[in-house]
């Protein structure tokens, strides 16, 4: 079907690299043009002094979703070797420096849950099944097919459909039908800040995943964290013959009428290609390498996601308070949210996230050592809310350890060997992700989202695709999976209603 047609992508995100194999496999000749001098952009590795730190995804989960692209693409992926079960998902702290481990365990989960509430357990249970249940019908209706045309997802069958996935009752006010106890309503909704939303305003759609991670279970990818998912997707593209180009950004799509025909880098070198697919951020491709700036404005209107400072370090001993997912809770939850959400800054008493990976992964670290990243949502940048981001993140840095220090890890700050820390800014220089938006960038709100949101191909530039995670199904390493298999699908189709 692809034989002797050409494709560029620009952009070696996983979402990139997906998408080179599966048009590899049907015969495109495959090129990707990346900016960076390495593969994986928000799901990259940094290795320093011996210590190896996964720059942004760190949890996988959903791994029918993982299976599902893999199989297709001919990938093994194997639990037990490839990706191993954690026991637990994560542990939650509160405030209070009380916890909570959520586990796949029920007998745990039953013992923990009645502890803080009588009852609760029955009810998580509830909230669960109800959650996968809306997990499975969005993967069938909403997440893991294409829009071609509006009535697709606005029609009178679709209505109830809308309903029972929960789209318009806030996932906060849903999970109180379940909880009373604040800690459990914060340990049931935060996740909503994997795909960068406040549990206030995002629809109880994302109780699927909660739903997802306590019903399929968070695995670990052995021998190297998330960025071996690269790695084995860059294994597969190689063999199929896709050409990587680094630190070759891409200056600008060429258009000629109502076609792209090929790419300029930004050294002047011209490109031409058959189709082009953009695995780049979607709203910055509108805005920088495409000429009609009308669509640009529009895009500019949107919601955007939370955006996140994250500190790596490589500390110089090892703390057993810790486990290999941490997710550190505060009692302002919802003034946190509102301060990043409304105000586009973070609060003095900041959720956060400790990605701890030596506890399933030993060379994570030289031998004794511990390696850390912390992870906290923050405002996106603004240009209404300009920000002192220095002085940010030196607050947000003293909160942490404040944090940290009250759980026991008393003496953290005198083992910190050295510190890479990445801001909004930062990730928007690095990957160039508007706004610094990293968890989409674009928002998932039900007008953000299926048809409504930016389509995988250009509505002017039939052979200009899009993968990744601003453009359909959304963020998260699964979401950009199942975008690369269905711009694909995509492509295949309408390549052959060409032929
Ligand atoms: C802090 C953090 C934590 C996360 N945690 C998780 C998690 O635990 N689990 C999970 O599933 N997901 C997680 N995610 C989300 C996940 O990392 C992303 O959804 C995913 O990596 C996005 O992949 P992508 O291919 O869409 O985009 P990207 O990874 O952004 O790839 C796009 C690529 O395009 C390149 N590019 C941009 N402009 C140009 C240009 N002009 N020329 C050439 N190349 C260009 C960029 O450098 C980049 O390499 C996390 C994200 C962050 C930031």
């Amino acid at each position: 079907m692809g034989k002797n047609r050409t494709a560029v992508i620009i952009g070696a995100g996983i979402g990139g690299i997906t998408t080179a194999v599966y048009l590899a496999k049907k015969g495109y000749s495959v090129s990707i043009y990346e900016k960076n001098s390495s593969p994986g952009g928000r799901c990259g590795q940094l290795i320093h002094e011996g210590h190896r730190f996964d720059l942004g995804a760190t949890m996988l989960m959903m791994p029918g979703i993982y299976h599902e692209v893999f199989d297709s693409l001919g990938i093994e992926l194997k639990e037990g070797s490839d990706i191993i079960r954690l026991r637990d998902l994560y542990t939650i702290f509160f405030d209070d420096c009380s916890h909570l481990v959520f586990s796949s365990d029920r007998e745990r989960m039953k013992q923990q849950l009645e502890n803080i509430e009588p009852g609760s357990f029955e009810k998580s249970e509830e909230y669960i099944s109800k959650g996968y249940r809306i997990f499975r019908l969005s993967i069938d209706k909403l997440i893991g097919r294409n829009f071609y045309n509006l009535f697709q997802m606005v029609n009178l069958k679709n209505v109830p459909l809308l309903f029972r996935i929960k789209a318009f009752t806030s996932h906060y006010n849903f999970a109180r039908r379940f909880f009373k106890h604040p800690h459990l309503l914060m340990a049931y909704t935060f996740q909503n800040i994997y795909v960068g939303q406040s549990a206030f305003d995002a629809p109880a759609l994302f109780s699927m995943v909660p739903a997802a991670e306590l019903s399929e279970g968070s695995f670990f990818p052995s021998g190297g964290g998330m960025f071996r998912i690269v790695e084995k997707m860059l294994n597969a593209a190689e063999k199929e013959g896709v050409q990587f180009n680094y630190s070759a950004p891409v200056k600008q799509v060429i258009i000629t009428g109502k076609k792209a025909e090929g790419i300029i880098l930004e050294d002047g070198t011209r490109i031409k290609s058959d189709i082009i697919v953009a695995n780049a951020d979607l709203p910055y491709v509108y805005r920088n390498l495409l000429p009609d700036k009308k669509k640009s404005i529009h895009l500019d209107k949107l919601k955007y996601s939370c955006s996140a400072i994250c500190f790596h370090w490589g500390l110089d001993k090892v703390y057993p308070q810790l486990d290999h997912h941490n997710v550190f809770l505060t009692d302002g939850f919802r003034e946190g949210l509102d301060r990043i959400f409304r105000n586009k800054s973070v609060s003095e008493n900041p959720c956060f996230y400790v990605h701890a990976p030596v506890r399933s992964d030993r060379e994570a670290a030289p031998a004794n050592n511990d390696t850390i990243s912390v992870a906290v949502a923050t405002g996106h940048i603004d240009k209404n809310y300009k920000q002192d981001w220095d002085k940010i993140i030196e607050r947000t840095r003293r909160a942490v350890i404040d944090r940290l220090k009250r759980q026991g890890l008393e003496d953290i700050e005198h083992h910190i060997k050295f510190e890479i820390c990445h801001s909004p800014e930062d990730w928007e220089n690095a990957c160039n992700i508007s706004r610094g938006s990293v968890f989409g960038s674009l928002g998932h709100n039900i007008f953000q989202m299926g048809y409504f949101r930016p389509h995988n191909r250009h509505d002017k530039y039939k052979n200009l695709y899009f993968t990744g995670g601003s453009t359909h199904p959304g963020n998260g390493i699964p979401n950009v999976l199942l975008s690369a298999k269905l711009v694909s699908e995509r492509i295949f189709k309408e390549t052959i209603a060409e032929e």
